[in-house]
């Protein structure tokens, strides 16, 4: 099936140029676009008359299983510190959940993102009484609504010997059924050798990398320092997660000046969360020295990259002086990543149609700081997805919105009732 933009202002989002006219899309996970007519009658048309369209955008780290948090009951104790935060809130729910939960913070998560033009997710998941298939059902329910994905468990050594071994093998049986993802690790100070020795085989297995928390507070360097000896990066690079290209180190607030080099030296992906970085008071930092391979998340706060991009520019002017440039191009190199994972559902038919009532003109020249200023998701008003139409006049078209988010207060009540 095709379909045709009509009159529509093309961003490309590489070049910035500004192309008038009508976009043909193709459908499929790895299909195109272009600005000639197809050779059959398009199947459906849109007219795009004064609406910008431009490639939809990725997450670089999020965790849908923080999905059903919100609005739950207060912890039994008020957590003072970010070890504290895992405690009492995050590992606390996460040993609760079931496949039926998952399921439904997945679909949740997918209908937000879609809604915010948000196309392609890269998840950090963790249940670590319900690790068994959990990646494949958060795959199926992101098929559903339309996205594409690069998924990974979080496996630790913090609740023994069972989920640990759950973790690394849900992780091989996934990768094994050829759907797209990392080998998934929490973080340095929850992770013994044996077991960073073991998620680094099987990355290179699967041809992937890894992707874990590093240095998000201050505690998982001290951890490591007094265990090891090393730095985090120190220690990640001693057990060759640095050779793994498609590795990705959430956070790296806490590095010393030589891991800061050793991280800009090698060729891994850094991913910026600094909404939940202020949340979780952990500290900031500046990125510019970690190389270009620097992308934005979420880290599970919300689905909304625009967000997530100006909180990274505003942040920024303390931490590092960063530029619209600079933000606008952290923002998109997801896309780079996942054509280095060589995963499906990112190409040029992933396509956000964007109503941005502008009092000033857009160029080419100043995209970036309408993109800074200007644009947010109350501007996507339709979303197409590997050239599939999900998303039209700010409502899913491929699932019934309403009923997934009645089953996921469902999900939440039951949830809530085991905290
Ligand atoms: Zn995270």
């Amino acid at each position: 099936m095709t379909l045709l933009l009509k009159n529509a202002i093309y961003l490309d989002w590489e070049s910035l140029a500004l192309i008038p006219g009508d976009i043909a899309v193709e459908q499929g996970p790895r299909g195109g676009i272009s600005f000639d007519l197809p050779p059959q009658a398009p199947e459906r048309v849109i007219d795009c008359r004064g609406k910008l369209v431009t490639k939809s955008f990725g997450c670089g780290h999020h965790h849908i299983y923080s999905t059903l948090a919100r609005g739950m009951p207060a912890p039994r104790r008020i957590p003072t510190s970010f070890s504290e935060i895992l405690e009492y809130i995050w590992w606390h729910i996460d040993k609760r959940l079931d496949l039926e939960m998952i399921t439904a913070s997945a679909l949740a998560s997918a209908i937000y993102c879609a809604k915010n033009g948000v196309t392609f997710i890269i998840d950090h998941h963790a249940s670590p009484f319900a690790v068994e298939g959990s990646l494949n059902a958060i795959a199926e329910a992101f098929e559903r609504v339309g996205l594409g994905y690069l998924l990974c468990y979080e496996i630790s050594d913090r609740d023994g010997e069972g989920p640990r071994e759950a973790g690394l093998a849900e992780t091989d049986a996934y990768l094994a059924g050829g759907r797209p993802g990392h080998v998934g690790l929490h973080a340095s100070f929850t992770v013994g050798d044996p077991l960073l020795d073991s998620a680094a085989a099987l990355a290179c297995k699967h041809n992937t990398g890894i992707h874990i928390h590093v240095a998000e507070d201050r505690a998982d360097q001290e951890d490591a320092r007094a265990k090891y000896g090393l730095g985090v990066v120190e220690r990640l690079e001693a057990h060759g997660v640095l050779a793994l290209e498609k590795t990705i180190l959430a956070h790296c607030i806490h590095l010393s000046d030589r891991e800061r080099q050793m991280v800009s030296q090698s060729g891994v992906w850094v991913v910026q969360n600094v909404e939940s970085n202020l949340n979780n008071n952990v500290g900031t930092t500046g990125y510019a020295d970690l190389g270009e391979r620097v992308m934005l998340g979420t880290d599970g706060m919300h689905s909304d990259m625009l967000r997530s991009a100006k909180a990274a520019f505003l942040n920024g002017q303390a931490t590092e002086g960063v530029g619209f440039d600079a933000v606008y191009r952290r923002f998109r190199n997801v896309h780079r990543h996942i054509l280095q994972c060589g995963a499906p559902g990112d190409s040029a038919n992933n396509l956000v149609i964007l109503d941005y009532d502008t009092p000033t003109e857009v160029t080419s020249d100043n995209f970036p700081g309408h993109f800074v200023f200007g644009l947010d998701a109350r501007h996507v008003e339709s979303v197409i997805a590997q050239g599939r139409l999900i998303v039209e006049n700010r409502r899913v078209i491929t699932v019934a919105e309403a009923e997934v988010m009645a089953y996921a207060r469902e999900m939440g009540r039951k949830l809530w009732e085991k905290l």
